[in-house]
């Protein structure tokens, strides 16, 4: 196994547990490494960082796997998709593996019942895409794999962005049901891998206080939190997105289901100044789009944070909930409560923190990977 050496002592974050070295840092004495080779990183004393997947395009060289020099093969692939696994909750629809925070930097999978969704984001995920996968038919045989390669990342490993199935047979959109509603997902097209897994259990959270209230569902795409608000005996349920086909989705699988819920098509910013003096709501939900994309982007982002839930605050009626969340990654959850008191504060409310949350168990933490924490939220209730 080649290995390779960080430059000098300045300050890394792969030396303070990281899993990632940059380009700039490390020191390849002439070695040629291919895209997706397992490669040994050592510290400048020659002590070892563990093995890392190696990429000669991006900016992120070389994104660790293992804390031990082995190579990145069908050994390996064999015992990080079996952890993978048995970490998981049961269930048929979750997140199986999770790039770094699994030891498969790069890989995404996830079960929708009987049907997997891949990504393969890095050149070593890419590399590995047909031993990973025969791995995954011979264990889970599922009917279908999808591959959702149309991740624009792909782009920093040089990789083609495409969409196809194992079989080569176009796969319909169809229904799925989740934690006891029918949603109708098309797996191979729209955002994410075709729904928000990783809010599934903040919908029943959420439904858990919605009984006899007037909800509000902002950036609801195809209905997860309204749809299940409803099925809780909210007394009305309103969704908002800004995106045509979610609404339509929504509309679609409140039908499906039997659920009494409005959806509409508006910006969130949009309609919250034109309904600021409108009925009040009893509990409303805020799950925008991350919007903190760089560094550079957290200001402005901590301003529309900020706008939105102080006109969610203002619209809540005495005794409401706010269930309120953030995916941006920069946005951490010290920033993100930061925000929220300056919300209250400018509302005038007193807000009382019922719960603060986070990210279910099939999309883990890694303590020294930040990245792997994006998702935030805080259920708040006003007096
Ligand atoms: N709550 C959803 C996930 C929300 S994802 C669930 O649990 O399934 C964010 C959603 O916000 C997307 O559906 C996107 O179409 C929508 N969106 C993005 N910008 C918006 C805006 N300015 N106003 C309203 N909706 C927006």
């Amino acid at each position: 196994m080649k290995t390779i050496r960080l430059k000098s002592s300045r300050p890394c974050r792969v030396l303070e547990g990281h899993p990632w070295a940059f380009a700039g840092e490390i020191a390849r004495n002439g070695a040629t490494i291919d895209d997706g080779e397992g490669v040994e990183l050592l510290d400048p004393r020659g002590r070892s960082l563990g093995s890392g997947i190696w990429s000669n395009r991006s900016q992120i060289a070389w994104r660790r796997y293992a804390r031990t020099p082995r190579p990145f093969d069908a050994a390996f692939f064999d015992e990080a998709l079996s952890g993978a696994l048995a970490r998981r909750p049961k269930g048929n629809y979750r997140r199986l593996v999770w790039s770094e925070a699994d030891h498969l930097p790069g890989l995404v999978v996830d079960q929708f019942d009987r049907v997997l969704v891949v990504q393969a984001l890095t050149a070593g995920a890419d590399r590995a895409l047909p031993e990973l996968t025969a791995w995954l038919k011979k264990h889970l045989e599922p009917a279908e794999i999808i591959f959702r390669n149309d991740v624009t990342s792909r782009q920093y490993d040089g990789l083609p962005l495409e969409v196809r199935t194992a079989s080569g047979a176009p796969l319909s959109p169809a229904w799925f049901r989740i934690e006891g509603v029918e949603y109708f997902l098309d797996l191979t097209g729209g955002q994410k891998t075709g729904f928000y897994l990783d809010q599934r259990e903040q919908h029943l959270r959420v439904a858990s206080f919605a009984r006899g209230r007037r909800v509000l569902d902002g950036f609801c795409n195809q209905g997860g939190f309204a749809l299940q608000a409803a099925r809780a005996g909210a007394s009305s349920v309103l969704g908002v997105d800004s995106s045509p086909e979610c609404v339509q989705a929504a509309i679609r699988n409140a039908a499906r289901n039997g659920l009494s819920a409005d959806f509409l098509q508006a910006n969130m910013f949009d309609w919250f100044t034109d309904n600021r003096s409108g009925t009040p709501f009893d509990l409303i939900v805020l799950d925008p789009p991350p919007f903190a994309r760089s560094k550079e982007a957290m200001e402005g982002a901590l301003r529309g944070y900020k706008e939105l839930n102080l006109r969610a605050l203002r619209l809540l009626a005495p005794g409401g909930i706010l269930a309120t969340y953030s995916c941006s990654q920069r946005v951490g959850t010290t920033d993100f409560l930061a925000m929220l008191a300056d919300a209250a504060a400018d509302a005038r409310c007193t807000a009382r923190v019922l719960e603060i949350t986070g990210q279910p168990a099939d999309h883990p933490v890694l303590l020294n990977f930040p990245e792997s924490h994006y998702l935030k939220g805080a259920i708040l209730q006003v007096e």
